[in-house]
């Protein structure tokens, strides 16, 4: 093992597995240093799409990565597929279901007696989808004929044009490589002087693991992660409580959205403290006492069965060897990198969370397809501005482009449309008319400059305004569009047909 660290994984056991696809050897090299065109680092979303895209487009690729699960095994996918997206989203929809359950059920006529949450069989879904998804990895890198080596990947210098890269796991090897893709991604971030025990203070793989419903819980951090873990365990039974340091809340998303998201998540019974100061976190009694000062000045004191701490995320290359390659890291750790993620080092380069930019996966996918194409001599590109946010909350919360407070800011002159949920026939139907999509647009030229989306099914709803951005479509383009009826996204059409004050159902 690496002295720069431990290895990552929700089981730190040792891993078991090894190579499954025969590295190739070839050229004047040592016979027991396995040679690629590409190594990659880490098969989280970033890695794993970046290793596939390489492989298809005909190099020999490798990609290494340390996560274990029980009994040794790889767990490939990274925080994504571990303890990230794939997990929270299972427990969303678990908890949602329960919530519909006891609450939405009877107005359809349905009659529950004896309602009850069996958190043990909730978890071992999700960890049967975490599963299913390690597993359709490990496929897709047999399909595609890219090596895989469990373990640490750290550079180990460099021979003429070549990286070498050893593996440290229970099965060391020895690599080389012309292009190195490091895709190591992030870690939690701790509160200064407060560990994360996970049993009373959790980061995001405890909050995804409290073996029961605990009576107050309390989340430090009102972001994408708090909101959506602080949901799933409100819906269960949970007394939930945020503490926020922003004094304004979800402040990246548009402000209508942000005011509505707030007022909904009161409403179910989630308390949001915003502008507090975090003075001390006791634990060590069975419970976990905060202190902090609220938004006006005032000592506060609050007591929890269980903490979730989600503050952020911070870069992972500990373990990486970057010193030993001189591999520059900027001033907050994140490895430095051009606008098509180059790093400092020849034929090296870095994606996903490990580098600036949106800590998401499939912003971390589309890094990686691209440095792939790019060294194909194709024209790999990732457009910033259309890369979608999503918060799978409930309402859903979903973006893409600029917000109207940026804009004002940007000072661009802009149409706004909205329109709600409340008039759209399907979301009648699903009795769930919440909130609204709403849509910004160029004043002078039309064009689609931000989409909006709080409501049902925000999330698969907002990849119609994410194709419109790309098109560089007009919001007259979007109202032109046939929608099918009754459909959700016919609140889309109408919220483009608002920005030129003309809804057909309103
Ligand atoms: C609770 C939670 C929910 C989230 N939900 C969403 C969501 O709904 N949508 C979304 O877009 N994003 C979501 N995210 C963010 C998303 O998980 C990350 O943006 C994404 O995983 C980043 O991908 P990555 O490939 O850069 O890194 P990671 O997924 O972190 O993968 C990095 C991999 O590299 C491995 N590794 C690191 N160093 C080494 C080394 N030296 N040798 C070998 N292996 C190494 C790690 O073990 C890991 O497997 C969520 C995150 C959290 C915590």
């Amino acid at each position: 093992m690496s002295a720069e660290g431990p290895p990552r994984g929700a089981n730190r056991a040792p891993s078991g597995g090894s190579a499954a696809a025969k590295p190739q050897a070839w050229g004047d090299h040592p016979a027991d240093v396995a040679q690629f065109d590409v190594v990659v680092i880490g098969a989280g979303p970033g890695g794993y799409v970046a290793a596939i895209r390489a492989a298809q487009l005909g190099f020999a690729t490798a990609c290494i990565d340390e996560w274990t699960r029980d009994g040794g095994k790889p767990a490939l996918g990274g925080t994504c597929t571990n303890v990230g997206c794939i997990p929270s989203k299972a427990l969303l929809q678990s908890s949602e279901n329960y919530a519909l359950a006891g609450h939405a059920f009877a107005e359809h006529g349905i009659e529950i007696g004896g309602l009850a949450m069996n958190v043990a069989t909730m978890l071992a879904r999700k960890n049967k989808v975490v599963a299913q998804n390690n597993d359709g990895i490990a496929y897709l890198f047999r399909k595609n004929k890219v090596a895989f080596f469990h373990g640490r990947g750290a550079f180990a210098g460099k021979d003429g044009d070549r990286w070498s890269i050893s593996v440290d796991g229970p099965a060391p090897a020895s690599l080389a490589a012309r292009h190195v893709i490091i895709a190591t991604g992030s870690a939690p971030r701790a509160l200064p002087g407060v560990a994360f025990d996970n049993v009373r203070v959790l980061d995001n793989a405890g909050a995804l693991a409290i073996p029961d419903v605990p009576k107050r819980l309390g989340v430090i951090g009102a972001g994408v992660v708090g909101l959506e873990m602080g949901s799933v365990w409100r819906r269960l039974g949970a007394d939930v409580t945020i503490l926020e340091a922003l004094p304004v809340f979800l402040g990246a998303a548009d402000e209508a959205v942000a005011k509505e998201a707030q007022k909904q998540l009161a409403k179910q019974g989630i308390a949001i403290r915003l502008g507090v100061t975090i003075a001390a976190v006791r634990t060590g009694t069975g419970e976990v006492g905060v202190d902090y000062t609220d938004a006006a000045g005032k000592t506060q004191s609050a007591t929890f069965d269980r903490l979730i701490v989600s503050i952020g995320r911070v870069p992972f290359t500990s373990g990486l060897g970057a010193a030993n390659v001189g591999l520059a890291l900027d001033a907050r750790g994140f490895i430095a990198v051009d606008a098509e993620c180059r790093t400092n080092l020849a034929n090296v380069f870095a994606i996903g969370d490990v580098v600036r930019g949106p800590m998401l996966a499939h912003k971390a996918e589309d890094e990686g397809v691209a440095v792939a194409e790019r060294l194909a001599g194709q024209q790999g590109h990732v457009d910033f501005n259309t890369i979608p946010w999503v918060i799978y909350t409930s309402p859903e919360i979903a973006w893409v482009g600029r917000t109207e407070q940026q804009l004002r800011s940007d000072g661009v002159a802009y149409r706004s449309g909205s329109f709600p949920f409340a008039a759209n026939g399907r979301a009648r139907a699903l009795g769930d008319t919440t909130g609204f999509v709403k849509i910004l647009a160029d004043a002078a030229t039309d064009r689609v400059l931000g989409v909006h989306v709080i409501g049902p099914w925000a999330s698969e709803l907002i990849a119609e305004g994410v194709m419109a951005m790309e098109f560089g479509a007009s919001s007259e383009d979007i109202a032109r569009i046939c929608h099918a009826h009754p459909t959700l996204s016919e609140a889309t059409r109408e919220a483009a047909l608002a920005v030129d004050k003309r809804t057909l159902n309103l």
